[in-house]
């Protein structure tokens, strides 16, 4: 992160927190995405509802402060969003780092501080008489007790800060993972989907494959046993995609009942024939309906595979596999195509 967006994170953060405190908003990524977004100014829209809602009311209330996020922060920002995460984590990072030397700065200032007092403990009395001595030690002994006393505090105080820290950074790892993996599944989704992809295409896109699977008739199996049965049956299917997965292979959660794996260095070949693979490990599931201890028959899924050719872009690729697929689904589905 460049040092002037550092800056101007921080210089946001300053004026967000204390509203923050001030309309008593509990400090969750969420809010601070808010209330960041409402000091840079940068969504007009929600400056006007803020201003409007806090004209109101004495705190900000949390399901106005839900809504202003959904209506105006989630969508429009989620680029920035994620650049907001990362500068606080790097605020953070640094903010650590100076407590940590500060609390050596006042370790250190305290031993000095203590090898002063042994040092008057053992003082020749050469030359001075008794009396000056023990002022000198009055003197020193009353001073040093109060800095021992502030930097006692001042310690104490960075420790909780520090802590404080330590729980923000844990809150923010948290809402980070929840934004790469989805959570019914929790295969990435398809958000890293698209990122792993463009960075695939950047870096090595040489025999780059990608597997497009749909779980076949899923519609009708929802009818007839039930959405949560259903979501049980995701479930199954993207642990065996995850287990399945190998040479440097990954799994994601495409879309509803359609997944997508990406194989970097492979080759169509060799690419269909771990399609195969999976194809027939959804094929063997074995389910069974809790309710009524019933084996539920017939899951499977159709597959579409394409590999990465000069002059492909993204979509291009893509919508190769995706072709595929349909003409999967049009031979009768529960195969691979190319076969
Ligand atoms: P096809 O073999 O042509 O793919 O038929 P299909 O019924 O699977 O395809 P269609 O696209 O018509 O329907 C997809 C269904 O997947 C509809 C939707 O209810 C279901 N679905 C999508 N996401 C979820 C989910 O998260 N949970 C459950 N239970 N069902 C889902
Ligand atoms: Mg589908
Ligand atoms: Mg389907």
């Amino acid at each position: 992160m460049s040092k002037s967006l550092f800056v101007e994170s921080t210089k946001h953060l300053k004026k967000a927190v204390p509203l923050m405190m001030k309309y008593q908003v509990p400090t969750t990524p969420t809010n601070y995405a808010l209330w960041y977004s409402y000091v840079t100014g940068e969504v007009p829209e929600l400056t006007a509802e803020l201003d409007n809602v806090l004209s109101h009311h004495d705190i900000l209330p949390p399901i106005q402060a839900q809504s202003l996020y959904r209506n105006f922060v989630a969508d429009k920002l989620e680029s920035s969003t994620w650049e907001m995460r990362h500068n606080i984590e790097a605020m953070l990072l640094d903010l650590t780092q100076s407590l940590k030397d500060t609390h050596v700065d006042t370790s250190n200032f305290q031993s000095s501080l203590d090898k002063t007092f042994s040092e008057l403990e053992n003082v020749n009395s050469e030359g001075s008489s008794v009396e000056e001595v023990m002022n000198l030690i009055r003197k020193l002994v009353g001073g040093s007790k109060a800095i021992r006393h502030s930097t006692q505090f001042f310690s104490s105080s960075l420790n909780n800060a520090q802590q404080e820290i330590e729980s923000l950074k844990s809150q923010l790892a948290q809402s980070q993972r929840l934004a790469l993996y989805d959570s019914l599944t929790g295969l990435l989704n398809r958000h890293s989907f698209d990122a792993e992809l463009t960075a695939l295409l950047e870096a090595d896109n040489q025999g780059l494959c990608l597997i497009l699977a749909d779980i076949d008739h899923f519609k009708s199996f929802n009818d007839e046993y039930g959405h949560l049965l259903g979501d049980q049956v995701l479930k199954a299917v993207g642990r065996r995609f995850l287990d399945a997965s190998r040479d440097g292979a990954s799994a994601y959660r495409f879309g509803g009942e359609e997944f997508a794996i990406l194989i970097p260095k492979s080759g169509l070949r060799k690419a269909r024939q771990y399609a195969e693979t999976l194809r027939k490990l959804i094929d063997k599931l074995s389910l069974r309906d809790k309710r009524t201890m019933k084996p539920i028959d017939s899951v499977s899924a159709s597959f579409g595979v394409s590999e990465f050719v000069n002059g492909d872009s993204l979509t291009s690729f893509i919508a190769r596999a995706d072709e595929n697929l349909y003409k999967a689904k049009e031979l009768g589905r529960n195969i691979v195509i190319p076969r």
